[in-house]
């Protein structure tokens, strides 16, 4: 055991996964005193977060932007002494429909929208509006999330505005989500607002780099260690006197570590895999996850595609891409001639277009610029990256959380959690950061 795994409450804590739930966790650890060793599987922290150079940018591979109530994560920030450096934007929303782009998210837009009646306008505004204003979710934990929103807005409304949504998201699983799920996304959105006509979003001076670096300068600063190129191939238990209890971790670089406590973020579905002495019903319940994949291409554009920060595409004219977003629009970069564009592709890890070539979705995406912006040339695309992540989203069906081990698990020594389990909340930077926060506060009791 090297010295870096004793902490100075002499409680030795490993953290598994570098994203910002693992992160969150290791700093906390280190606020109350301990000295984690934090293990990321790759050359960089950050999970769904991280950052690369693109072609001179540095940014994150996957499109991150910050909503008003995001509040664990500011009050983070400001512990990390970044208070200041968030940069609001009053963001446009667009919908690209029958061929052309049209406003969205927010009432004038709705009214003006060609596409939809009178009757369906003013039964999906009132959804929008009602979902906004609720807090309480019990009564939509257990229900069915189409249904759901069918039942607000009606057939035909739905069919122009949430389906394709719905199609493109969550494929397969479209058809059994939790209604609770939904609502929270489109709260989070929906309350991010200067005013009922005025969206307002932002993102970090120089992006998630600047709060991931100072989030591991302040673990390693406090007596923290994180080790990069680290994958944790098996989490060690041991049974004594019937009872389960943690002993620590393997990696093929440095074998086995011994550990009082180990708190693992990873994925639930990699669970299975490094836990395998867990009793089979527990293992049983994280085989069962469902998870969809996002492969998402980000692309350096001469021009702006739109006006728009997010365009939701709703056109059988692009059947893969549920919205593209011109993240240029909410975070200034250097060169203001610069404009850079996101577009995901969510679909399922055992879907056959996850295994298609990058070209393949480059192709895609060049097609859609030019459908979505006529006047746009090849040549206005001067850089295209395309990068995956196998599990970007766990699916939450209704009921959720009673499909879920507990993340305090009978063993003990041993939690482990994922972005499942801030349910109803959807997948989220501020939602990791506190549950990380909050199990490395539950260590101590
Ligand atoms: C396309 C996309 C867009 C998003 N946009 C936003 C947004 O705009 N705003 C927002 O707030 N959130 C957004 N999110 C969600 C946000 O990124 C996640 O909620 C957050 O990153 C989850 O953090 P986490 O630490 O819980 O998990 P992850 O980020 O998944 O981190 C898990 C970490 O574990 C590591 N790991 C896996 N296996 C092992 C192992 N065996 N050993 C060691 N390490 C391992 C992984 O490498 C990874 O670093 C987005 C996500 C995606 C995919």
């Amino acid at each position: 055991m090297t010295d870096a795994t004793k902490s100075t409450t002499n409680q030795r804590i490993a953290v598994i996964g570098g994203g910002p739930m693992g992160l969150a966790t290791a700093y906390q650890l280190v606020k109350d005193g301990h000295s984690p060793v934090l293990y990321e599987g790759a050359h960089k922290v950050g999970g769904m977060c991280i950052t690369f150079d693109f072609d001179g940018t540095d940014i994150e591979r996957y499109y991150h932007f910050h909503a008003t109530s995001d509040v664990d994560f500011f009050e983070l920030a400001d512990e990390l002494g970044l208070e200041g450096k968030m940069r609001w934007k009053n963001t446009k929303m667009g919908v690209f429909y029958n061929g052309v782009v049209q406003p969205w998210g927010n009432p004038v837009a709705l009214l003006r929208f060609k596409g939809l009646g009178p009757v369906g306008k003013f039964r999906y505004g009132l959804h929008a509006f009602t979902s906004v204003k609720r807090n309480k979710w019990d009564k939509l934990d257990d229900q069915d999330a189409k249904t759901w929103v069918k039942k607000w807005i009606g057939e035909k409304a739905y069919d122009v505005t949430w389906k394709p949504l719905f199609d493109l998201k969550f494929y397969e699983y479209s058809d059994n989500l939790s209604a609770a799920w939904i609502w929270s996304r489109v709260r989070r959105i929906g309350r991010s607002r200067e005013s009922l006509m005025k969206e307002k979003l932002g993102a970090m001076e120089g992006g998630s780099s600047t709060w991931l670096n100072a989030l591991s300068d302040a673990i390693t600063a406090g007596g923290g260690d994180i080790r990069l190129d680290s994958r944790v191939s098996r989490i060690t238990l041991e049974t004594v006197d019937g009872v389960q209890r943690v002993t620590g971790v393997e990696t093929p670089q440095g074998g086995f570590e011994e550990y009082d406590h180990v708190i693992s973020t990873i994925p639930l579905p990699y669970v299975p895999r490094i836990l395998p002495d867990l009793p089979e019903h527990l293992l049983e319940m994280y085989r069962s996850r469902k998870n969809i994949a996002v492969v998402c291409v980000i692309a350096k554009l001469r021009r702006e595609l739109t006006e728009n920060f997010w365009t939701n595409v709703n056109d059988p004219a692009l059947p893969f891409i549920p919205g593209v977003i011109e993240y240029s629009h909410v975070r200034d970069l250097d060169d203001p001639d610069e404009h850079i564009v996101y577009v995901p592709f969510y679909v399922p890890g055992e879907h056959a277009m996850y295994d298609e070539t990058d070209e393949q979705f480059e192709a895609r995406v060049r097609d859609a610029f030019k459908r979505i912006n006529p006047s746009l040339s090849d040549d206005d695309i001067t850089a295209v990256v395309v990068s995956k992540y196998r599990y970007a989203q766990p699916i939450c069906e209704p009921d959720f959380m009673a499909t879920l081990p507990n993340w305090n698990l009978p063993v003990e020594g041993l939690f482990v959690a994922d972005t499942s389990y801030y349910y109803p909340e959807d997948r989220g930077i501020s939602e990791s950061i506190k549950f990380g926060r909050m199990m490395a506060r539950a260590l101590d009791g």
